[in-house]
Parts: structure tokens; C-alpha cells; sequence
């Protein structure tokens, strides 16, 4: 059985094109990009070659690309560089951060830093960004996620990070989910750090990098050699790296067919599923999200057990839900969101990629009633 694959939110399948350039760099081209030698040398144009096209997707200059080895990385590499530097420090950030920066968040609130989450409406947006400059000062950094995970509903960073640094404070966006499905330019937006990691558009897992404006202070997370203009150490991950930069190029010749066809698909399923499945409700703002995640509740039943009957016939969704010691908590972001139990509890993510079918998305829309029929009628919810 071929797989329907829609968690492209969780990874992405490795482009044809990225394994083809990363090829060379597991096979004859093995020298390290620091070496004296011409077969180091040479590998270590391709590596500068790659951040180009890292900083080309960006609208980036290349010397403000590091790369790093995850999402997660880069997250914390710009948290807490910012508070190594800066005393006791502050973060502003909201209820809806992905673990890599809400869980490192409260990590440093525990250490003494001053932590302070803004809310969020049932629509998933902010509820009182307007407050945030007054939070603010120079031992401050905002991190505000650009697109949610869980929801795809996006923050207007671009006006977050006006207003932080109107008033002198640090804007970080962890921009994992966004880049390569949005346009992402950062000749526009003023955040000082921002975090993308490879698997999430089709470069393989274990590759990320941090966009640091120019000027900015930087403290390595990792210490050792001179990698990364001595910013972080370690042999670099060269062909995940090359991998990197062709992912970053093919995103751009992508973005309409992302921000078009692949939207279109979505809005498809995500009409059928509402029209079809009864008591099924969208979470997050319907316009302002990723062209590819739609997130809805099938109120009265469990997530997890539409993702198993999904799973039965191949398609690959994923829930909000995360089971712990036996109770099916429903996740942070829809708890935030206000979501009652028995919707947030069955909330179902379907993210799409530029590899799905219009059959792919059928034969989704097919399943879908039937998966919700049935655990209705087993469900243990009074409605
Ligand atoms: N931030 C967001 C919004 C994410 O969705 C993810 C991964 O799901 C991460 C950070 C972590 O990225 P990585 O898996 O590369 O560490």
C-alpha cells in the first residue's frame, strides 16, 4: 500500500534534486571544508555555495547564515546567547511556541529569567500584541514563532518585531515551519535572529540554520574549532549542508505552486471534511495561515484514533493530542486556544506538501466520514 503522506508539518520527504547534490559529498568529495588541501578547499566552496542559497531564500546577505544541526538548535542558540550576554535578561513570547523554544522558555524561567507568555484568542492570534512594546526594554528578547506548527496560523512578526525594536528589545522568530511555504523576507522584516531547519522543506533531517542580522551579538552554543567564523564548532555536516542550499533554491521556484496548488488541495480537504463529517470544526484562522495545514476537530471522538484508522489505509495525519500515562491530553496550543475538551481532543492536522495528488486528496476525503461514523458510535462522549 502506496502511503498518503500528510504530515509534511512533522518532515518533509528529501527532494530528488537535494539527494542528487548531496550525493558527491558522501562518496568522493569526503574532505573536510577546514582543511589546507585542495580537496578540502574545494568542499568548502560548496558549503559557501549553500549559504547563498540559504541567504537568497531569505533575501539575506550569505555572512548572516550559520548553519546548525536542527530547528532546535538555532532555537536556542538565539535564546539563550541572548541571555548570556544580557544579566538576568527577559523573554516575551506567546503560549504557542513550538517545545524547542516554549520548554527552553521555562527552562530559564526556572534559572531566575523573567518569562512572560502572551495569550491567545480561539482563532489562534494574539490577543494583546499591542501590550508587547511596553514589556520590552534593551535586556529583553521577544521570540514570537512566524507560522504555528500545530495550526499553521501565522503571527504578523514583521509588525511584532517593528514595535520590539522601536523600543530597544531583541526579536528572534523561530521560523521553522514558514520558510519555503511563505515568502520570507528579511530586507523587510527587522528580527535580529531567525530559525529555519532543513527537513521542513525537503533537505534531510539534522541541518538548520540561524539568520543573524549584521552587528548582532552572537555566543556559541557549542565551543571547539573555528567552524562558522568561531561562532560554532564542529566539523560541518557538509552533505546535509549542500542539501540545504539546493532545498532552499527549489523552494523558491516552488513558492507559487506551494502558495497555489498545494492551497487549493487543502482548502479541498479541509471543505469536505467540514461539509461531510458532522460536528467537524476548523481551529485557527481560516486566511491567515500556511497554504498547507489545516487543522480541524471532529468533535466527540479521540484524535489518536482517527490517526489509527487512518493509518489503516495509508494515510499519515497527525493529532494535537499527545498521549501521556494513559490520558490523552489535548496539546498546549489548544489548550491556549481555548478549544472546549471535546473538540481539542480529537484535533486532526493534515499538512500538505508540493508531492500530494489531487487523488491523494480524494481518496483522504473518502475515508474521512466513514473513520468518524464509526468512533462516534464507540465514543464514550455524551454529547
Ligand atoms: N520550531 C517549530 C515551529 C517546529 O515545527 C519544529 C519541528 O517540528 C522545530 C522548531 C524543531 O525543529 P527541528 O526538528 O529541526 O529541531
Amino acid at each position: 500500500m502506496k502511503t498518503i503522506y500528510l504530515d509534511n508539518n512533522a518532515t518533509t520527504a528529501v527532494a530528488p534534486e537535494v539527494l542528487e547534490a548531496m550525493l558527491p559529498f558522501l562518496k568522493e568529495s569526503y574532505g573536510n571544508p577546514s582543511s589546507i588541501h585542495r580537496f578540502g578547499g574545494e568542499v568548502r566552496k560548496h558549503v559557501e555555495h549553500a549559504r547563498e542559497q540559504v541567504a537568497a531564500l531569505l533575501n539575506a546577505h550569505p555572512e548572516e547564515i550559520l548553519f546548525t544541526s536542527c530547528g532546535s538548535e538555532s532555537d536556542n542558540m538565539a535564546i539563550s546567547g541572548f541571555l548570556k550576554t544580557h544579566g538576568h535578561g527577559r523573554i516575551v513570547t506567546s503560549t504557542v511556541e513550538h517545545p524547542a523554544v516554549r520548554t527552553l522558555c521555562h527552562h530559564h524561567r526556572d534559572e531566575g529569567v523573567k518569562l512572560t507568555e502572551i495569550g491567545v484568542a480561539d482563532d489562534g492570534l494574539l490577543k494583546d500584541d499591542w501590550k508587547i512594546p511596553g514589556m520590552i526594554d534593551d535586556e529583553t528578547i521577544a521570540s514570537f514563532m512566524w507560522a504555528n506548527n500545530e495550526t499553521g496560523v501565522i503571527f504578523p512578526v514583521a509588525q511584532i518585531a517593528q514595535k520590539v525594536k522601536e523600543v530597544g528589545g531583541f526579536m528572534h522568530t523561530d521560523a521553522v515551519q514558514a520558510v519555503g511555504k511563505v515568502y520570507v523576507d528579511m530586507s523587510k522584516v527587522p528580527v535580529d535572529m531567525l530559525s529555519l531547519s532543513g527537513h521542513k522543506l525537503h533537505a534531510p533531517k539534522g541541518v538548520g540554520a540561524l539568520f543573524i542580522r549584521k552587528g548582532s551579538a552572537v555566543v556559541p552554543l557549542i565551543y571547539g574549532g573555528h567552524q562558522e567564523q568561531g561562532k560554532r564548532a564542529g566539523t560541518e555536516n557538509v552533505a546535509s549542508i549542500v542539501g540545504l542550499g539546493r532545498a532552499a533554491e527549489l523552494a523558491m521556484t516552488r513558492m507559487n505552486e506551494e502558495n497555489t496548488r498545494v492551497r487549493e488541495l487543502r482548502d479541498r480537504l479541509e471543505a469536505a471534511l467540514l461539509s461531510q463529517c458532522p460536528d467537524a470544526k476548523l481551529n485557527g484562522h481560516r486566511e491567515q495561515r500556511l497554504p498547507n495545514t489545516t487543522n480541524v476537530s471532529f468533535g466527540y471522538i479521540e484524535g489518536e484514533a482517527v490517526l489509527l484508522l487512518l493509518d489503516e489505509k495509508g494515510i499519515a495525519a497527525s493529532s494535537g493530542s499527545a498521549c501521556t500515562s494513559g490520558s490523552l491530553e489535548p496539546s498546549h496550543v489548544m489548550k491556549a486556544m481555548g478549544i472546549p475538551y471535546v473538540f481539542a481532543h480529537s484535533s486532526t492536522r493534515f499538512s500538505l506538501s508540493v508531492y500530494n495528488t489531487q487523488q491523494e486528496i480524494d481518496a483522504t476525503i473518502s475515508a474521512m466520514p466513514g473513520i468518524v461514523k464509526r468512533l462516534r458510535e464507540l465514543s464514550p462522549f455524551v454529547k
